[in-house]
């Protein structure tokens, strides 16, 4: 079979990622992707062995700079089937246009509205929505993060309500613009986004987010109380998130008591990049009681969206159903595979 061809339009934190997690797999190759401007990540795009292209109002910038380009973001749109657009939130918009017309396919990033495309992803809630789609839409790090627990416990036990406080971390590590900042900041416009984004895939969950900035990079971490349909006992409801697609399972008697020893395991596997993909979780942290479920997660913003990108790519092109594709995806990203 033919393989997919991808581009990526925008080589930042999460264009990186899935250009190398493409590249890892049998079925799609990244044909090319884009930088506004030369610097270190326009090098590190040519190092990895990756086409760049560029906007055309950039092209002279490439010139002046010595540094090649294959072309402009338009160019590449003719020799793709479909864009990954890893463009920060609110400029997506700007390319459907441009995809459309090259009659490709484009995943879009949880920055953009729901709205944009009509259909948001997810491998283990909703794969087959994506099939066949022109555009589609890879929800949010923490969205992502929510989905990975929430969709299997609402299955096993169903969800009455859930309840979040979301510890967002400042600014990603590469980030020297926006932080570190010295202090705590509440989302005081409630509830935040990350609910009725978790409703765009889960329509029928009644969920409330709060969320506060902290000064930390490395991750975000998730408090979640849920009030359940049906009671679970600790043993169950430790077993339901275990068994869960993409979760870890941790515990801090082992030595895991923060964000900080979760990296360091991370590095440890020593994955492209220290990536952790799955949704962290305490085993230690869960605990049931009654119609009422307690547990706290912990989630990679880098990372975790990253294997739903691939997949989101073989739904959109109808290559396989989401077992197979999850399987595919974390063999390829040294993920342990969990249907
Ligand atoms: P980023 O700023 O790290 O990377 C964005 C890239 O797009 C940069 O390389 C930038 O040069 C490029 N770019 C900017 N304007 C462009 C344009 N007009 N045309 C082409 N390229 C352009 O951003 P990011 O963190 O990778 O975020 C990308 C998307 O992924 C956003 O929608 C964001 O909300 C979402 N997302 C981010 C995270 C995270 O924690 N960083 C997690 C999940 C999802």
């Amino acid at each position: 079979m033919a393989l997919i061809k991808v581009g990526i339009n925008g080589f930042g934190t999460i264009g990186k990622r899935v250009a190398s997690a493409v590249s890892a797999q049998d079925d799609m190759e990244v044909v090319g992707v884009t930088k506004t401007r030369p610097s270190f990540e326009s090098e590190v795009a040519r190092y990895r062995g990756f086409d760049l292209y560029t906007p055309q109002k950039s092209v002279e910038l490439f010139e002046k700079a010595n540094v090649p380009v294959e072309g402009t973001v338009e160019d590449l749109c003719g020799k793709v089937d479909i864009m990954v657009d890893c463009t920060p939130g609110n400029v997506g918009p700007e390319y459907k246009a441009m995809y459309a017309k090259a009659g490709i396919k484009a995943i879009f990033q949880g920055g953009e509205d729901h709205s944009l495309t009509g259909i948001s992803f997810n491998s283990t809630a909703n794969y087959k929505e994506s099939w066949g789609a022109q555009f589609s839409r890879v929800v949010s790090c923490n969205t992502t993060g929510l989905l990975r627990t929430l969709y299997p416990i609402d299955r096993r036990f169903g969800i009455e309500k859930a309840y979040v406080t979301l510890v967002r971390r400042a600014a990603d590590p590469g980030d020297s613009k926006s932080g570190p900042i010295n202090g705590l900041e509440p989302t005081v416009k409630l509830p935040t986004h990350h609910g009725p984004d978790v409703q765009s895939i889960m329509p029928w969950v009644n969920i409330n987010t709060m969320a506060i900035k902290a000064s930390t990079t490395i991750m975000h971490m998730h408090t979640v109380t849920l009030e359940l349909k049906n009671p679970a006992s600790t043993e169950a409801a430790v077993e339901a998130i275990r068994n869960s697609s993409r979760v870890r399972m941790v515990d801090a008697a082992s030595g895991i008591k923060s964000t900080a020893e979760i990296m360091e395991l991370s590095r440890d596997l020593a994955r492209d990049r220290s990536d952790m993909y799955e949704i962290v979780v305490w085993e230690d942290g869960v605990k049931a009681a009654g119609n009422m479920l307690y547990y706290y997660q912990a989630v990679h913003q880098e990372s975790d969206v990253v294997p739903e990108n691939v997949d989101c790519i073989r739904s959109m092109c109808k290559v396989c159903d989401a077992a197979d594709s999850v399987k595919m995806t974390n063999q390829a990203l040294g993920i342990p595979y969990k249907c």
